[in-house]
């Protein structure tokens, strides 16, 4: 797992696995002005779909926040940083969260 993702949970749904990642507030940096003091405005999600354990298709579900700079006013969102594929290959299995 990549700085700034944070992992929250695993959901099994139909089959498919659903890793859900969430971005730490510490990564709310205003990108015109490079200010930490920014806000979150709201968000929404983003699945992407990622390498397969086995048979299973894993689906990457992360949240994307919608922020507000208080010092310059920018809006922005955050993409939040994706864990390489190759992380979670069937090989390296044992170092996917199992919680
Ligand atoms: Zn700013």
């Amino acid at each position: 797992m990549r700085e700034g993702s944070e992992y929250v949970r695993t959901d099994y749904q139909q089959g498919a696995v659903q890793f859900h990642l969430a971005v730490k507030a510490a990564q709310f940096v205003c990108p015109s002005c490079q200010s930490g003091n920014a806000i979150r405005k709201g968000r929404r999600e983003r699945s992407l779909q990622t390498v397969p354990i086995g048979v299973k298709p894993v689906f990457l579900v992360t949240e994307v926040p919608k922020c507000a700079c208080k010092d310059c006013g920018a809006k922005f969102e955050l993409a939040p940083l994706l864990p390489r594929p190759m992380c979670i290959t069937p090989k390296s299995s044992r170092r996917v969260p199992t919680r």
